[in-house]
């Protein structure tokens, strides 16, 4: 169980970002670390060899001013004295030994020829570190010329400075220890509370995926990143729920569009079956029959090409059509129809008027609005359709002084079967509008509507040029 947490574990965002900020931690912490040690160990080692430098000078004037002897009286004396393990030898300048103290505990010191040689040429003294074969610490070691025939060595065991640096690299890596500890508790966090907000959309979404579609994630303000996402998970959801709600009125409505002439061919069924009827009803049976097949043919026809047109598929090419002719021979087409109602039809076109488009698409968008205009004005009434070009764009406006749309209904007859209540009584399935905005969206374009309940309404549709 625990091992599975653990291997569950690995695997979390949680755990990598953990990961990466302890070794980038440990990384960095190292580096600093060993400057610093190697800064440490320098300015030691700088010390020691001004030590030396220093000796090396003090004996050059002790020759200069009180001679030789006195400076074989003062190495002695220096070794006595000295704590630390020193060791100093009188050389010729062809490297003959003439004084030196105890090598012990070092053994045996080769005189460097090569140094003798570089002396003769410059007065400098040369620093050095020897590394002994049986000696545990290192020896560091100064010639330099007390005169221009003497060669003074000197050495030094670094056993001092060598423990002292030890001390402190065991110092360091103790403090390493709880500081990697400490890097990795912050790790974890640092990453959870970064990611305490993907956690609480995570645990939205799986509230959701159970059913609770009116869940949504609080925005507290704790990060830029955070909030952004829950935002827009929150404007997601809002676009699903609406969606769904949509999904699910337009299954109604199919369904109650459905329902109306199957029971209607049923109800005629029915009747000519269970009375005693002439051929001729038989036939009248079959006529409304085919009628209402016809209307439902019709409804999944004209849902069939919203669909397509909504999805850019199906068949239609962009081609220049000049609208201005389009939009006369469907008003010639409906004249009949308007004149029948008492409705008057005037146009105000260009002589020309060009936009792109397929014009069998085009035809279906203007013959919808013509026909819903003439269909939902009363007699008396008339129905204006003007077109312009306006900046590079073409408009056209349907208006009439017909019924009207309330407020409440404006958003939404756009919608699929969606039709106002008080059109109920007429003809229609409320698919119109929706294909004419499915194809005034297809090639680029828009309608808008704007309409007073009992005054009429303008239906402005915006094609490209
Ligand atoms: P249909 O006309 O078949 O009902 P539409 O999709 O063409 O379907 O229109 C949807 C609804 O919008 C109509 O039922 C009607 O209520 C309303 N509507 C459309 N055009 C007009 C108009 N010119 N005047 C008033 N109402 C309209």
């Amino acid at each position: 169980m625990f091992l599975k947490r653990l291997l569950n574990l690995k695997g979390t965002l949680s755990f990598r970002l953990t990961l990466w900020y302890t070794v980038i931690f440990i990384f960095s912490s190292l580096l600093a670390l060993s400057i610093f040690y190697y800064r440490i160990s320098s300015i030691t080692m700088e010390r020691i060899d001004a030590e030396l430098l220093e000796e090396m000078e003090e004996f050059s004037t002790l020759r200069s001013e009180e001679g030789l002897e006195q400076v074989k009286a003062e190495m002695a004396l220096e070794v006595k004295s000295e704590d630390e393990e020193i060791f100093y030898r009188l050389l010729s300048i062809d490297g003959q030994v003439l004084a030196m103290s105890s090598t012990q505990p070092w053994g045996r010191l080769e005189v460097s020829g090569n140094i003798l040689r570089d002396l003769r040429d410059q007065s400098r003294p040369v620093l050095g570190t020897l590394d002994i074969p049986n000696y545990k610490y290192k020896v560091r070691t100064i010639y330099g010329s007390i005169s221009p025939t003497e060669v003074l060595q000197i050495g030094l065991s670094l056993e001092d400075n060598e423990k002292y640096l030890k001390v402190f690299r065991d110092l360091l890596f103790l403090l390493m220890i709880p500081l990697f500890i400490f890097s990795a508790l912050i790790g974890w966090f640092l990453s959870r509370q970064a990611l305490l907000g993907v956690e609480e959309v995570t645990l939205t979404a799986i509230d959701i995926s159970k059913g609770s579609y009116d869940k949504r994630v609080q925005v507290k303000r704790r990060s830029y990143e955070v909030d952004r996402l829950a935002n827009t998970f929150n404007g997601m959801l809002d676009r699903i729920q609406a969606l769904l709600k949509s999904m699910r009125e337009m299954t109604d409505n199919i369904a109650h569009d459905l329902r109306s002439p199957l029971t209607r061919i049923r109800g005629i069924a029915e009747m000519t079956l269970f009375s005693k009827n002439s051929i001729k009803d038989y036939e009248n049976m079959a006529a409304s029959t085919i009628e209402e097949c016809d209307n439902l043919i019709e409804m999944i026809n004209t849902m069939l090409d919203i669909t397509e047109t909504e999805a850019g598929v199906g068949e239609f090419k962009i081609e220049k059509v000049n609208l201005s002719r389009l939009i006369l021979d469907a008003c010639e087409l409906f004249r009949p129809t308007a004149n029948e109602k008492g409705v008057n039809i005037i146009t105000i076109l260009p002589d020309k008027l060009h936009c792109q488009g397929d014009s069998n698409k085009l035809q279906r968008l203007v013959t919808n609005l013509l026909e819903n205009s003439i269909k939902y004005t009363e007699s008396e009434g008339s129905v204006t359709i003007s077109a312009s070009l306006d900046n590079g764009q073409v408009n056209i406006i349907f208006e009439d002084t017909g019924i009207g749309i309330s407020e409440k209904d404006l958003p939404k007859i756009f919608e699929r079967f969606y039709r106002c209540d008080m059109s109920r009584s007429k003809a229609g399935i409320g698919l119109g509008l929706s294909l004419a905005k499915a194809i005034a969206n297809a090639f680029g374009g828009d309608i808008r509507v704007k309409s007073a309940l009992n005054k009429g309404s303008a239906f402005l549709v915006t094609l490209p040029h």
